[in-house]
């Protein structure tokens, strides 16, 4: 007779900042089949009880067996997440060298963290009754709410607990109308496991240029194999129509597709075209969902309940049933990067699990990050370009304004105002961006020039004359407006620098009979302003629309005909090596917001240096033409993609304390530097150095950045550091972090 070896203990991640498993020992006479890799129990921690992921099985414990804690309760029958999203998650966390624990769960949906069920009952719907069917609204016109709950439920019914909630609806009107037996709930499971069998794809799809047909014919050339596309395609050449068709099929073949898009590109718009074009259930993954709707879309995919899953950057972490395909929209957006905690790319991860799974990926962008854009011109992806724009609409137009020595008038240039006259008495729209929000960026004394600084930061503070305050917007530490100078105690105190709160009443000053619109922070803080001022937009009610990074993405605009960037300069002098790829991104994307066929569009830039080279080749060349430069710019220099890079950051309230712990660092790396392999590897240690602020919100911050050519030397020579750091004692004292692949400097 032979006895299987039955281990008694178990690795658990658990979600605290430590770099180790947690050993646990199993109930007495536990069967190992019932404790599945993968899954999550309830274990003892300290004087509480935690919820981990089993990592491993183990016949022996590293700790003094007497020591080691025995579980508390298991939650899954079974692992929690399929093996390939298992497999990339545990990879991700050691390839960002994050805390295997907390990256685990800081993907998971906050319900399942806590415990909650991995499947859902299903959620309660609402609906009209068939006497609810038969009355009219002038039937309920004695009782408001009623008559808008019913008018809710015609447009568009069932409607969840939720949607109902969103429309601040009365409960008891709600209750009174089931009293009259008007409208019912019912609980049912939201998407559909045989959505598959009943796909129809709608039949009003345009019909695709030559382009765009050779860009659908290669990615359907390539199912059930890892192959990589980046399909480059200037704003507004179709892009999305090219995602659509060449996902059909892989929806015809009952699997699912998977599109991260960025953070401000989830548009209802963008969410529309998807679900018009293919019946299947769309499961939708952002940060504005409550836990509940979060939970339940994890669920969907995870369960087949939903065809596609459309959702931002920590959708790449979600588990599905049948994947057969992932896109990336706008893969050059920062916001595919999570920039605290578990610092991930959502991009790449695509491609690691593309690579895991043997799918097509397509990575969309009219300005391709210049790490995609070398990955496709070196042959590892295959390069897909849309030049011309789908429909026919021209290319943008463009005017440099030289403001050197000019007068502004709240920063506008007479040249630059004359142009906005024109665009509306055409009667066109008019965009104009500025990327700083509030009214001015600094309060000026006009006296003595002292400028309101933040106390805890190193940061001007911004006014926001509107709401009567100061406001940092690096700690968003907030104070009235002073009436005199803090340094002089002069009263004559003005906003020095522009925000878009002045730039709109300049606009209003000069232009009183053409409606603005200003998208900002500030001014969609309200669910649902966003979309009301899109639709303005859309309806032609508003002429002037001014806005930061918010107007730039995701949004077309067809009738603007004008888009003005206010002032460029900064990006164009700034220390980070990055700076003026995202400036020709920026401008690209901004510019490419405008225009339709019969409504060419003019771009509008002011500068104090209009000769400066790269705004010049941008300009004449175009994106493709200035990313190819900024490559051959970065290949002389080493840096990447032509390197690897990886960025530790400390900030600590005694400023010597996080450059001392950087310091240490740095001896301890100079023990390990890697001997180079061929004569052209490098490894270079930079710093430490401040950071780029080096006072934030009270503490002072510094920063050591690790380059190496080869990506594997750069990861051997700084993960065996990581743990050691950890057990320094003066690494307590400091918050540091480890970035690999920074992409802020
Ligand atoms: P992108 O994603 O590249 O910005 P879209 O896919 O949004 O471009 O296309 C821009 C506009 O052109 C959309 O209104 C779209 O419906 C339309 N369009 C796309 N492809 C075609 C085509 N082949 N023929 C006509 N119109 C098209
Ligand atoms: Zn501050
Ligand atoms: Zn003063």
């Amino acid at each position: 007779m032979s006895t299987t070896p039955t281990s008694q203990f178990i690795r658990v991640a658990l979600p605290v900042p430590m770099r180790r498993l947690f050993d646990y020992r199993l109930p007495e006479g536990a069967d190992i089949a019932q404790w599945p890799v993968g899954s999550r129990i309830k274990v003892p921690f300290g004087k509480s009880t935690r919820i981990g992921i089993l990592v491993e099985h183990s016949t022996e414990s590293e700790w003094d067996a007497n020591q080691v804690k025995t579980v508390i309760d298991k939650l899954d029958p079974e692992p929690l997440l399929s093996p390939e999203v298992w497999q990339l998650s545990k990879w991700s966390a050691g390839y960002y060298q994050h805390p295997v624990g907390d990256a685990l769960f800081s993907t998971l949906p906050a319900k399942i963290r806590d415990g909650s069920p991995a499947a859902v009952p299903g959620q309660r719907f609402w609906k009209l009754t068939a006497d609810g069917e038969r009355i009219t609204a002038e039937d309920l016109k004695r009782a408001k709410s009623q008559q808008q709950i019913f008018g809710l439920l015609k447009v568009s019914q069932p409607l969840t607990d939720e949607q109902l909630n969103d429309h601040e609806i009365s409960r008891s009107a709600l209750t009174a109308m089931v009293r009259k037996g008007l409208a019912v709930s019912f609980e049912q499971a939201s998407g559909d496991k045989n959505w598959a069998k009943t796909l129809e794809i709608s039949s009003d799809a345009p019909c695709l240029n030559a382009e765009q047909a050779t860009a659908v014919a290669a990615i359907r050339q390539t199912s059930d194999q890892f192959q990589p596309f980046l399909l480059e395609g200037i704003t507004g050449s179709g892009k999305t129509e090219v995602y659509l068709q060449a996902m059909a099929p892989i929806l015809e073949a009952g699997k699912q597709v998977l599109v991260l898009v960025p953070e401000i590109g989830l548009t209802p718009q963008t969410l529309q075209r998807f679900s018009q074009r293919f019946n299947c259930p769309v499961a939708v993954m952002h940060s504005g969902l409550n836990d509940t709707e979060r939970l339940d879309a994890w669920l969907q995919a995870k369960e087949g309940r939903a065809g596609i899953i459309i959702g931002t950057r920590s959708a790449i972490f979600c588990p599905c049933h049948n994947l057969g395909m992932i896109i990336v929209d706008e893969e050059h957006d920062l916001s595919l990067k999570q920039q605290e905690g578990y610092r991930y790319h959502a991009r790449d991860l695509a491609v690691a699990r593309a690579q895991r799974e043997k799918l097509p990926l397509i990575l969309g962008s009219a300005t391709p990050a210049l790490e995609t854009l070398q990955n496709a011109l070196s042959g590892r992806y295959h390069h897909l370009q849309l030049k011309v724009r789908a429909g026919g609409a021209e290319t943008v137009k463009h005017q440099l304004i030289d403001i050197k020595g000019r007068p502004l008038d709240q920063g506008f240039s007479p040249e630059l105002l004359g142009s906005i006259r024109q665009h509306l008495d055409a009667d066109g729209q008019v965009l104009i961006f500025l990327n700083r929000r509030g009214y001015a960026a600094a309060l000026i004394c006009h006296e003595c020039g002292h400028l309101e600084d933040c106390q805890r930061c190193d940061a001007y503070y911004t006014l926001h004359q509107k709401q009567g305050y100061l406001q940092c917007h690096h700690c968003g530490s907030q104070r009235p407006i002073p009436h005199q100078c803090s340094e002089c105690g002069s009263t004559r105190l003005v906003g020095k620098g522009l925000g878009t709160e002045q730039l709109e009443q300049a606009l209003q000053r000069h232009f009183p009979d053409h409606p603005c619109v200003r998208i900002d922070r500030d001014s969609t803080r309200r669910k649902g302003s966003l979309d009301n001022y899109l639709r303005q937009i859309r309806r032609g009610e508003a002429k002037l629309l001014l806005g930061t990074q918010m107007l730039a993405k995701g949004h077309h605009f067809p009738e603007v005909t004008l888009v003005v960037i206010m002032d460029v300069d900064g990006a164009l002098f700034s220390a980070d090596f990055r700076a003026p790829e995202r400036l020709g991104q920026l401008i690209t994307q901004v510019a490419g917001r405008a225009g339709r066929a019969g409504k060419p569009g003019t771009l509008v830039l002011q500068t104090h240096h209009p000769e400066h080279l790269l705004l010049q080749d941008l300009l004449n060349n175009g994106y493709g033409h200035f990313a190819r430069t900024a490559l051959s710019e970065r290949k002389e220099a080493l840096l990447p993609p032509f390197s690897h890079l990886a960025l530790f950051r400390a900030e600590a309230h005694q400023s010597n304390e996080a450059e001392q712990l950087l310091a240490t660092i740095v001896q301890a790396l100079q023990q390990t530097i890697p001997a180079p392999a061929t004569s052209s590897d490098m490894v270079n240690i930079l710093g430490p150095m401040p950071a780029p602020m080096e006072r934030k919100a009270g503490r002072y911050r510094w920063q050591l950045l690790l380059e190496a050519s080869t990506r594997k030397q750069l990861h051997q020579w700084i993960y065996p550091l990581l743990s050691q750091i950890e057990s320094w004692p003066q690494s307590r004292k400091v918050r540091w972090s480890l970035d690999i692949d920074p992409q802020d400097l």
